[in-house]
């Protein structure tokens, strides 16, 4: 029995997807699979694990998990479940990939999905739990496909041993026939239970011209247009990221400002919370695809042009805009994946009284989190994702158009709680090219790293794993041939008819050191370095190189045109600062030779052994979070490592002394290792066609050079042959990471 409070009791019968459980629950009692569709904030996440509970799938020896593709909601959702049920924290509980609260207690467990997937590699029957819920499956992130499709297999074997399981995919958009109409996942097509959504009309208002440059000032324009003209309810503005919610924040605070006593009450705390937060903010949490991932949703709502209506307030940017306005304040909060769970927190609470709640979100507001009280929806309809090159696996960031069906999802948040508006700062013609859906995460990746966690599951034909959509055979070529260089897969036999060949390579058995790789939970390159570590008491040195290459951008970008005339004096200073400890980091004599990546041990050294605060980050140009995440992630490999290899007896020593001579010798080596088919050789001088490839590489993928960055601790030396981390195209083909490769 479950403890409600009335207010939660009484929140709760709202939600639509309770006007289901009897439904929902007869068919999981009579499935072993079942779909659940429902709009966005129907209530399935927060509401289903608690009906599996009352249901009493937790009351045995098994547990309720359930799977997010972001970190964000894993962890806000457990909490407000365990708030809902009345529950501790120790039996409603969550798991990230650095931490966690799961204790002894825990009944419903919320953890990433890749949290699952190396669950399954420990025990692959998944005994701990009697149910599993796939939740956004609608995102279509590589590790939901990937659970998916293992879970197929896991039901029914489980059924078959007599410990029965239960699977629920649960899914905002009704777009689900990759899984339910897929005979090689699902022999018989899984139940899909629709939850009708109460879901206000929503007016779509397009703007005539599209602007191709500044949408985030269009932005600004049509929130202040909508703050000063419109009635009251919230508002909720789409970009694409983090720097670009906070620009849109610092303006839009600018133009409508708490004042003490221009609100009501707790003016003063608000006043205090908003000015607290970071004034300027570099981080590019587009590090981070997963969580800024894509979208891939159901249309659903009307999308009539209707220029002229009342609320249609048109694209001509206003005249007084920039002038502050303290009479009418507006509650103004950003939400993105990476933002802190107590700022998060803020967008469910009630705006202070007076004031008008305006949200800048990235991509996360449009389905894993609801906000309430949203009546105007700002639509920049573009979305960050990052693309690689399927051949050369060269990868960019890229702003691109969204999909329809996720511009009426953003849409659609506008209608939950009476009608709303969504103002597209595009128009009507350019949504009609945008593509229907988006593709699933997978076919767009490089995915040795899946290929590899699969092989360790004893996998070996990865081509016949009941994908929901499959990536293509060339990605599955390129990573199986990639790991076979590794040494994580067995070579294939060389000799037999061309089919078979054909057939062998792609289906290579995995080898101990690739297990050994496959525990580390890092890119199959880098686990080869840290396989290859404990040589030479490397093992520190590697753990800390291979943890700052998984955390990208730990320097701050200080390349960022300043806002303003101080600014740009003291981002001079900065900027001196940080080329002088880029240098001090980068050693002298041998150890420059590692280059860049000296400077990441640098770095982390040093930042370490001043206790990482984020003092010593913002003097020296570090990204505090990043350097956070490093410390997590240099804790987490060196369990891992110890567990592999237990007489190593690794350790993470803050006081790390730089490494000697003979260790930098070796760490090349072992870079040299794990980089080894990222290897580009300076353009000889008679093979410059083109004046522009002066001091630019060659790589064998690639017909046209690279260049080392003028940031990089290597630009001056220009070294004959190096490795590179990644190249990442910008204004130029840049490669990152780069060190310098002995010519022997
Ligand atoms: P769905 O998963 O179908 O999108 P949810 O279960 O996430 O729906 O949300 C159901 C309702 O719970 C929404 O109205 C949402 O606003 C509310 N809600 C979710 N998290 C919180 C929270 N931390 N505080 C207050 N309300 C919340
Ligand atoms: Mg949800």
């Amino acid at each position: 029995p479950v403890d409600r409070s009335p207010e939660i009791q009484e929140a709760r019968l709202k939600l639509p997807v309770l006007a289901e459980e009897q439904v929902i629950m007869e068919a999981v009692r009579e499935n072993p699979c079942v779909v659940i569709c429902g709009e966005t904030g129907s209530g399935k996440t927060t509401q289903v694990p608690q009906f599996l509970y009352e249901a009493g799938y937790a009351s045995g020896s098994g547990i309720i998990g359930i799977t997010e593709p972001r970190r964000v909601a894993a962890v806000s959702m457990s909490h407000r479940v365990a708030k809902e049920m009345n529950l501790s924290t120790r039996v409603v509980s969550y798991q990230i990939r650095y931490e966690g609260n799961v204790t002894d207690e825990t009944k419903i467990k919320f953890m990433t999905d890749g949290v699952l997937l190396k669950e399954i590699q420990k025990d692959f029957l998944l005994q701990r739990y009697s149910v599993i819920i796939i939740d956004e499956a609608h995102e279509r992130s590589v590790y939901t496909d990937i659970l998916i499709g293992l879970l197929s297999r896991i039901v029914p074997l489980r059924n078959k041993k007599g410990m029965p399981m239960k699977l629920l995919v649960m899914s905002a958009t009704l777009r689900v026939e990759d899984f339910t109409d897929n005979q090689k996942l699902f022999r018989t097509p899984p139940p899909v239970i629709k939850v009708d959504a109460r879901q206000f009309p929503v007016t779509i208002h397009f703007n005539k011209r599209t602007p191709l440059e500044d949408y985030t000032g269009e932005a600004f324009h049509k929130t202040c247009k909508i703050h000063r003209m419109l009635p009251p309810g919230g508002i909720l503005v789409f970009l694409t990221g983090q720097a670009e919610v906070h620009s849109l924040c610092r303006r839009l605070r600018k133009a409508f400002p708490f004042r003490k006593g221009n609100t009501t009450t707790g003016e003063s705390e608000i006043y205090l919370c908003v000015q607290s937060l970071p004034r300027i903010d570099l981080d590019n949490y587009s590090a981070l695809p997963v969580d800024e991932g894509d979208e891939d949703r159901e249309a659903g709502i009307g999308d009539e042009d209707d220029e002229g209506s009342d609320l249609d307030i048109g694209d001509d940017p206003g005249d007084a805009e920039e002038k502050a306005d303290p009479s009418i304040p507006l509650y103004v909060l950003p939400l993105y994946s990476l933002l802190a769970p107590e700022q998060q927190a803020k967008v469910f609470r009630p705006s202070p009284p007076g004031t008008r709640l305006c949200v800048v979100a990235t991509n996360v507001a449009e389905t894993s989190l609801t906000i309430p009280g949203i009546k105007y929806v700002v639509d920049c309809g573009r979305v960050k994702k990052r693309f690689y090159d399927r051949v050369t696996g060269v990868s960019s960031f890229k702003v691109t158009w969204t999909s329809q069906a996720s511009a009426n999802q953003r849409a659609g948040r506008a209608g939950r709680t009476e009608p709303g508006h969504c103002y597209r700062l595009y128009s009507s013609a350019v949504f009609g090219d945008f593509s229907l859906f988006s593709e699933a995460e997978i076919t767009r990746r490089p995915v040795e790293d899946l290929v590899l966690q699969m092989k360790d599951l004893n996998i070996d034909k990865v081509v016949n794993f009941p994908f929901p959509t499959p990536p293509s055979a060339e990605a599955l070529v390129a990573a199986e041939q990639l790991l076979v260089s590794l040494g994580a897969l067995k070579e294939p036999p060389r000799t037999g008819r061309v089919k078979e060949m054909e057939q062998a390579r792609l289906s290579c058995p995995i080898t101990p050191l690739g297990r050994a790789m496959a525990s580390f939970p890092v890119a199959p390159r880098y686990a080869k370095m840290l396989a290859l570590g404990k040589q030479q008491d490397c093992l520190p040195y590697v753990i800390s190189v291979v943890a700052a290459m998984t955390v990208r951008e730990i320097f701050v970008d200080l390349d960022r045109p300043a806002g303003s005339e101080d600014e740009s004096s003291k981002l001079t200073q900065r900027r001196a600062r940080l080329t002088q400890m880029r240098r001090l980091w980068a050693g002298q004599g041998a150890s420059l030779l590692l280059g860049d990546l000296m400077v990441m041990l640098g770095a982390v050294g040093a930042c370490e052994f001043a206790g990482c605060t984020p003092k010593f980050c913002e003097e020296n140009g570090l990204r505090y979070k990043a350097m956070v995440e490093i410390r997590r992630l240099r804790g987490q490999l060196t369990n891992a490592v110890n567990a592999v290899c237990p007489e190593v007896g690794a350790f993470v020593d803050p006081k790390m002394a730089p490494p000697t001579e003979h260790q930098v010798v070796c760490l090349r080596q072992i870079v040299l290792a794990g980089l080894g088919d990222h290897l580009a050789r300076r353009v000889q001088a008679e093979d410059i066609l083109d004046p522009k490839w002066k001091n630019g590489y060659k790589t064998p993928l690639m017909d046209d050079p690279v260049f080392i960055h003028p940031t990089s601790a290597l630009f001056k030396t220009l070294p004959e042959f190096v490795v590179y981390q990644e190249i990442m195209e910008t204004t130029k083909m840049y490669m990152r990471g780069v060190s310098a490769v002995e010519a022997e």
